[in-house]
């Protein structure tokens, strides 16, 4: 038995941004076009090490729609990164930002949202129209907080582990996890997954 840091992590973004792709790229290394939708939320745990640092990540993935707000929110609590989604080939998915990084930090009951770890992901990078540039991507990150960004595709899995790496240094830099720590099996470290309540 070795410890494990238990990082908690949430995919916030409109419907159909690409957010159960994301997770299900990450933990299964699998792209399905015909995922079911989430609704409410679900979680995956998923085994890695980062700059020597064992951690098992849960990442809660949550349903964007609008009349699934309350199922989603009281899962927000405890949430050690908010990694904030949108898609490049929907305008509309970006300029939602700001509202989903409000959300979440009224739930979560973030204080200084600003110095918070987000992480903010473009996603479908693969796709040929794109309606976000990413100068104007980059500068919203900037301009609210210096969020990391990253453009991913959970189609051809471009920048997805980096992504979830990123998001586990801004958390083990951002605070000492020691109060996080837990035993885990040091065997199948890499695949372990596990899948949490498909709703509340
Ligand atoms: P969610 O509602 O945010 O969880 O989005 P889903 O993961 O259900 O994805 C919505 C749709 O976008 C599905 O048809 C996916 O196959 C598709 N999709 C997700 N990620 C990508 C991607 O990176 N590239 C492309 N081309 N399609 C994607």
């Amino acid at each position: 038995m070795s410890k494990s840091a238990l990082l908690k992590v949430i995919l916030l973004g409109d419907g159909g941004v690409g957010k159960s792709s994301l997770m299900n790229r990450y933990v299964a290394d699998k792209f399905d076009s015909h995922l079911f939708h989430t609704i409410g939320v679900e979680f995956l745990n998923k085994e890695l090490e980062v700059d020597g640092r064992r951690v098992t990540l849960q990442i809660w993935d949550t349903a964007g729609q609008e009349r699934f707000r309350s199922l989603r929110t009281p899962f927000y609590r405890g949430s050690d990164c908010c990694l904030l989604a949108f898609s490049l080939d929907d305008g509309q998915s970006f300029r939602n930002l700001a509202n989903w990084k409000k959300e979440f930090s009224y739930y979560a009951d973030v204080k200084e949202p600003d110095r918070f770890p987000f992480v903010v992901l473009g996603n479908k990078v693969d796709v040929p129209n794109r309606q976000v540039s990413e100068d104007d991507a980059r500068r919203w990150c900037w301009e609210n907080g210096g969020h990391p960004y990253f453009e991913t595709s959970a189609k051809d899995a471009t920048n997805v582990a980096s992504a979830f790496e990123e998001a586990v240094r801004r958390i083990l830099a951002s605070d000492d996890r020691d109060d996080h720590l837990i035993h885990t099996d040091t065997v199948d470290l890499q695949q372990t997954s596990q899948r949490g309540p498909s709703c509340c």
